[in-house]
């Protein structure tokens, strides 16, 4: 069996993914919204306008996480090899601190491994919040909600993470965004 079948793939994306940019369109429409780009959207409607933010940041959130997923298994290479080395000593080190940091999660939300102050570090948001528009700078990310895993894994929640985190991460382009911005 895959890491994620196709029918939780066709359910996250067709329905939740795309659900959120529905309803952000329609929120936006005839608004200050309607000409802003994702990022600014994010920006202006946190802690402003709740319901915008929701959808702005979950179709934000949702578009990160399929990029840092790939099908072949591979290992981080380059300037995030480095950090990973110097930071954690080896890579298991720091699959095995991410994999247990995701699992401290309660409730809906995602797990960041980001950069800031120089350092890597995983940090849990709840709900649709991100790290857009603040000095922490998201290098990946696990969707932790149960939509992302209920149907395949039930409420087996670090079997998902295993699998995700130890074998299903695109590497390179989780270094791609350190030198972003
Ligand atoms: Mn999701």
């Amino acid at each position: 069996m895959p890491v994620l079948s196709s029918e939780t793939v066709d359910y996250h994306y067709g329905k939740h993914h795309c659900g959120y940019a529905k309803t952000l369109n329609s929120l936006a429409e005839g608004t200050k919204f309607a000409d802003k780009t994702l990022e600014e959207i994010i920006i202006q409607s946190r802690g402003v306008d709740q319901k915008i933010f929701n959808n702005a940041a979950q179709l934000f959130n949702h578009d990160f996480y399929w990029k840092c997923l790939k099908v072949s298994e591979q290992a981080p290479a380059g300037e995030l090899k480095s950090l990973i080395d110097d930071q954690f000593g080896t890579l298991d080190e720091f699959l095995s601190q991410y994999v247990s940091f995701a699992n401290t999660m309660f409730g809906s939300g995602w797990c960041w491994l980001v950069w800031e102050n120089q350092k890597l570090s995983f940090v849990n948001t709840q709900n649709a919040e991100n790290f857009v528009g603040t000095p922490r700078k998201a290098l990946c990310v696990v969707d932790l909600w149960e939509h992302s895993y209920y149907i395949d894994y039930r409420n087996d929640r670090a079997s998902y993470v295993n699998k995700i985190i130890r074998g299903c991460i695109d590497w390179e382009f989780c270094e791609s965004m350190l030198n972003k911005f």
